[in-house]
């Protein structure tokens, strides 16, 4: 066994757990603490159609404002969950996305469904659908409005467990997205069974699709199983006008990327919605049969 620093560790039979890394320890404290202060924000990247470039949703995605910036999930949310902080960031995700959400109607906005990532483990918090009720009826906000997105491994682990909770959530009116997909272990006949309203196709073979024939076939065969399935597809990080060219010949519904959209805080994606043009500007530019 070897600790962070590196060191050979002597085990007799099992494993020692390693020392914990002090550095480490002060960031999870801090994490608890700005989950308690409500420090965390949530930034928004609206999706498109590709058909005509409306606007069809956004994306929450979690943001920690720090001394030295923007603090993106991946450097902080694996230590969410070793710290056992997983439901309560993610309570106070669903509560924001909600509250926005009534803002933006309040504001009289054109309505996109916002969607909120969901991790593996708040999937198994049973408490879920009922927040996620209590938090609509008290905002008033149209549970259409509301997509949940949980990643296929998280869909694949318990499916018998999460098509219950997809089942209450969706019984409300909320709707499911099934982010990554691709990228974990499914089965195609959980998929089958899983009630979901749209299918994420992941970036990593957005980006490699011109470049690699293996991706272009499993982004052409992904589509070609939403469509089966009768569920729109959406292609995550689309970077390039020829991306999304591809996609759009390939029958792909909605697209969402920094060609199109970054994620933008509550105000700047209020902006651009009231501005309108930008995006479908840009698809029907890459398009002249469309214009
Ligand atoms: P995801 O749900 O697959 O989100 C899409 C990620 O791709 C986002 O990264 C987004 O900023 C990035 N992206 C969008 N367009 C492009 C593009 O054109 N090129 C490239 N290179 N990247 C693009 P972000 O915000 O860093 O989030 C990373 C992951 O963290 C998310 O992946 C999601 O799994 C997780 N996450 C984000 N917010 C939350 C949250 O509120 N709760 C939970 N549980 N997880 C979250
Ligand atoms: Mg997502
Ligand atoms: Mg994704
Ligand atoms: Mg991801």
């Amino acid at each position: 066994a070897k600790t962070a620093g590196g060191h050979r560790v002597a085990s007799g039979g099992a494993d020692p757990a390693p020392p914990p890394d002090p550095r480490q320890l002060g960031l999870e404290t801090r994490l608890r603490q700005a989950i308690e202060d409500d420090e965390f924000v949530l930034h928004y990247q609206l999706q498109f159609a590709l058909d005509d470039g409306r606007p069809v949703g956004a994306e929450a995605l979690l943001r920690w404002p720090r001394e030295d910036g923007q603090w993106l999930p991946g450097r902080f949310i694996g230590l969410i969950d070793e710290g056992g902080m997983t439901v309560a960031l993610g309570e106070r995700v669903i509560v924001q996305a909600i509250a926005q959400l009534r803002r933006w109607r309040e504001a009289g906005l054109a309505p996109v469904p916002v969607s909120v990532n969901i991790s593996p483990r708040q999937c198994l918090d049973d408490r879920l659908p009922e927040l996620v009720a209590e938090r609509l009826a008290q905002e008033q906000v149209p549970a259409a409005l509301l997509k949940i997105e949980i990643t296929e491994s998280a869909a694949m682990h318990d499916p018998q467990h999460l098509r219950g909770l997809l089942e209450r959530l969706r019984a409300m009116g909320v709707q499911i997205a099934l982010d990554d997909f691709g990228t974990g272990y499914s089965s195609l006949a959980h998929l089958r069974d899983m009630p979901v309203d749209q299918i994420k196709i992941d970036p990593g073979f957005v980006g490699s699709m011109e470049q690699h024939a293996g991706s272009r076939a499993i982004v052409e065969a992904t589509i070609a199983l939403a469509h089966g399935l009768k569920v729109p597809v959406v292609a995550e990080g689309v970077e390039s006008a020829r991306q999304l060219e591809l996609l759009r010949s390939l029958g792909c519904d909605q697209v969402q990327g920094f060609l199109l959209a970054h994620p933008l805080p509550p105000d700047a994606l209020a902006e651009r919605l009231r501005d309108g043009s930008s995006a479908s500007d840009h698809i029907s530019r890459c398009s002249p049969a469309l214009s």
